[in-house]
């Protein structure tokens, strides 16, 4: 109340030297102005000025006016007048929710029936809201099409009712023809936190909510998520970072062997990435592999980690090493990039690696999509002296159809099938069919994420080929790979 006072306070003193303003300027221009000759053009030339400076008095009244407080569209509060007193409010008890609401395509409103009629249903959206609070709540227009609401907040259900009252309500807004304006609110809604004062990082907080609207509310309605957002956070902060983090050679390939069953020694390896931060140290891909996935980057990546493999394929032979195949991963981000497989093939070229040296592992999931391009595929691998597996074998809905068509050289059985549950024999069941129909077809099998001895001791039975788990080794440094593997 106050701050309102002071505020008419000031504004009444500049109407007040805007008046002698303006009389000044009259007397001065009526007197000063000798060249004119008669009275009346004296007259009209002062009168011309002052009714200038009137109007622009006019201008700074409205200006003033709005500044203080009111939206001149709707009549409510504006942006800054919301704020202040939601500020007030949280100085009470209770619990508060700060809900943006934004209207579903108001543009289209606006451009059928016009900014008039637009503005109009602002208004009455305002009204709408307005009704619905009690004295210790408070709405105003943001900007444009936009709304904030302070809230109290029992449970989300409640909410979700008080919201869609208002909803109804507007659903119920018709023109002249009594036709419906089909006027949808969207909601972001951010639960305040205790001791919270900073209204306009909630309502940040709650528009971004907004943008994910999620199905299980009367309302369409999006609930700010802290974790959500942190996870947000930390992608932006490894998104800025990645390009240089790939140029200076923060990611490293670490290899986890792969063990032959009959010996027990190794036979092949994965490539993992991992990115050794400078500052945080070790970031597993778990952390990045689906951020790089969305974003597009992973296709940069993998290239590098093929090239990476190529290289030490290609040392290992120089150096006398016994061949031991490496395979690497293959995103499926790749089939968003026409003809991707050329830049295999362009970085193959430039190192001498042995044929069958590298394998490239496909994840299940691209069996989904289209096979014949994926076909074309493990034939252009096949064509460049690589290897090919089927990834996660097992962990999705696999189509054993996807055999018949595309004819890779191996199968990794997913970590799902040896993860203890209690239908240990029903598991066993499913492995040996599937090591059996693999066998079948002519494929390698490899056990990923066997953890256990009497696994391995049950796969040997099974005539698996391969195991690559923790039961043998973890992914490990290539120095160490090379100390475990080359020893003899
Ligand atoms: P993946 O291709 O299925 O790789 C196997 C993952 O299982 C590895 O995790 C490995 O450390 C883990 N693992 C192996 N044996 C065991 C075990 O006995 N127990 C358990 N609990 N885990 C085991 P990692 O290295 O964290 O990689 C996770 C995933 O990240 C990979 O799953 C792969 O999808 C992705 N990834 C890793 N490197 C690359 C890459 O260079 N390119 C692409 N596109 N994806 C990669
Ligand atoms: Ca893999
Ligand atoms: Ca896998």
């Amino acid at each position: 109340m106050k701050q309102i006072i002071s505020q008419l306070k000031n504004i009444s003193m500049m109407l007040i030297w805007d008046v002698i303003t303006a009389v000044a300027l009259f007397v001065l221009t009526y007197f000063v102005m000798d060249e004119l000759q008669t009275t009346f053009s004296k007259f009209m030339l002062a009168a011309g000025v002052s009714l200038f400076v009137l109007v622009m008095l006019v201008i700074k009244y409205q200006l003033l006016y709005k500044q203080y407080g009111r939206d001149d569209v709707t009549g409510g509060k504006n942006k800054k007048e919301f704020e202040r007193i939601a500020k007030d409010l949280l100085k009470g008890d209770g619990s508060y929710v700060v809900v943006y609401a934004n209207i579903d395509r108001f543009k289209l409103i606006n451009e059928t029936y016009g900014n008039d009629v637009g503005d109009q249903i602002l208004r009455q959206i305002h009204k709408i809201i307005d009704d619905e609070l009690r004295w210790d709540e408070v709405s105003g227009r943001i900007m444009a099409d936009n709304f904030g609401v302070l809230m109290r907040y029992h449970s989300l259900p409640k909410l979700d009712q008080r919201l869609y009252r208002i909803s109804k309500q507007l659903s119920e807004l018709t023109d002249e023809q009594g036709n419906s304006y089909g006027i949808i609110l969207y909601f972001g809604v951010y639960v305040v936190e205790e001791d919270e004062t900073n209204i306009s990082v909630m309502l940040e907080h709650a528009n971004l909510a907004r943008k994910k609207i999620s199905p299980s509310h009367l309302v369409p309605m999006g609930i700010y998520d802290v974790k959500e957002s942190q996870r947000l956070g930390r992608d932006k902060a490894l998104e800025m970072k990645m390009h240089n983090a790939l140029e200076q050679g923060h990611f490293v390939p670490f290899l986890q062997p792969k063990y032959e069953l009959e010996g027990e020694s190794i036979a092949g390896a994965e490539a993992l990435v991992r990115w050794i931060d400078p500052e945080e140290g070790m970031i597993y891909p778990n952390e990045f592999i689906p951020l790089f996935e969305s974003n597009g980057f992973i296709v940069e990546l993998d290239l590098y980690m093929f090239e990476e493999v190529c290289k030490l394929v290609e040392r290992w032979n120089k150096e006398g090493h016994p061949i031991i195949p490496v395979s690497v991963n293959l995103s499926r981000s790749h089939f968003e990039i026409p003809n991707f497989f050329d830049y295999y093939e362009y970085v193959l070229k430039k190192y001498d690696v042995p044929p069958r040296s590298i394998e490239i592992e496909l994840t299940e999931s691209l069996f989904f999509n289209d096979m014949e391009s994926l076909s074309v595929l493990v034939q252009q691998i096949h064509d460049a002296g690589l290897s090919c597996s089927i990834d996660d074998f097992g962990s999705g809905y696999s189509s054993l159809n996807m055999l018949k068509d595309v004819k890779v050289d191996a199968l990794k059985l997913d970590r799902v099938f040896f993860e203890s549950g209690d239908n240990d024999e029903r598991g066993k069941d499913i492995v040996q069919s599937v090591i059996q129909l693999a066998q079948a077809l002519d494929l390698h099998t490899i056990s990923e994420g066997v953890e256990e001895r009497e696994q391995v001791e049950f796969l040997k039975e099974m005539h698996c080929d391969l195991i690559q788990g923790y039961v043998f080794a973890k992914p490990m440094p290539v120095p160490e790979f090379e100390k475990l593997a080359f020893r003899s």
